[in-house]
């Protein structure tokens, strides 16, 4: 009775475990996608919105630039 306790717990240690690295690589596939759809010709303004406190999300306008046209 122990060992099929042990067996079962076992089992489910390890469902968890593949479960957290699938969900791991899921994340991180996911994440590169949104770095990629705001991939901006010239890149992201580093700055960040007043009224969120978030990263800016618009892109700038000429090549070198970090800042958009609001940052400036
Ligand atoms: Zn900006």
């Amino acid at each position: 009775m122990k060992n099929l306790l042990f067996t079962s717990l076992s089992a489910v240690l390890l469902i968890g475990t593949i479960g957290l690295t699938t969900y791991a690589n899921t994340s991180t596939r996911s994440g590169k996608d949104n770095t990629e759809l705001s991939t901006c010709k010239y890149g992201q303004c580093k700055g960040t919105a007043k009224s969120t406190g978030n990263r800016c999300k618009h892109c700038v306008s000429n090549a070198g630039d970090s800042y958009c046209s609001q940052h400036k």
